[in-house]
């Protein structure tokens, strides 16, 4: 199946829950989540109870629409966390934020996900300053991520940054606005991310 294309607010009104899609301007009042628009189609109102599998696909929908990935990749990712030490949900989480295009959106390079993974495809990331156009690339605490340093990468950067800094980045990531460079310091911790997913449902859908 191929990439979502059609318009982003009617996911987050499908999960009933704010997924931050559309960048800068899901902070803004006239958000549909925070206007209160039902849920898309014709029976959009009605209350449906959910299955068990049904609570638990809703999750993971969640969770990969967060991330923009499509569902093979998300599969590869769940089973490169099975493999890790520790809890798989919070290794899975930890996984998904330490990608690079999900940083460069935390450090406001770009307004959302899915421009973020524009932003990289297109080459205006450097990271530990070498370029690199791989979204997926799994980075580690101490690398460094910047704006290649050209004034188009910079000008397209510019106002997100100003966005983000002012909103704040998360604790495990550091920024210099005024550079255009930011670096992961640590692997988040569970607490840390800011996801409002229970990503056990996720493990417990993909272990039946
Ligand atoms: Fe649209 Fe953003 Fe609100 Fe989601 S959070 S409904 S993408 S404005």
């Amino acid at each position: 199946m191929g990439r979502y294309t059609g318009p982003v607010c009617r996911i987050c009104r499908r999960e009933g829950l704010q997924l931050f899609l559309k960048g800068d301007r899901c902070f803004m009042a006239k958000c549909p989540i925070q206007t209160g628009r039902p849920p898309p189609g014709m029976h959009g109102q009605r209350r449906r109870k959910l299955s068990e599998y049904g609570v638990q696909l809703r999750e993971k929908q969640r969770l990969r629409r967060i991330y923009g990935m499509q569902e093979g990749q998300f599969r590869l990712f769940f089973e490169r966390a099975l493999r890790r030490r520790g809890v798989t949900g919070e290794a899975l989480l930890q996984m998904l934020e330490m990608r690079l295009d999900t940083v460069v959106r935390r450090l406001g390079f770009a307004p959302s996900q899915r421009a973020a993974r524009q932003f990289v495809l297109h080459g205006h990331v450097r990271v530990n300053g070498r370029k690199t156009d791989v979204p997926s690339q799994l980075l580690k605490p101490g690398q460094v991520v910047e704006v290649r340093a050209d004034e188009e990468s910079r000008e397209m950067a510019r106002p997100h940054i100003e966005n983000a800094a002012a909103r704040g980045v998360p604790v495990w990531l550091s920024l210099n606005k005024d550079e255009f460079r930011g670096e992961v310091l640590r692997v988040p911790t569970r607490d840390e991310i800011a996801p409002i997913v229970n990503e056990q449902r996720v493990v417990e859908l993909y272990s039946k």
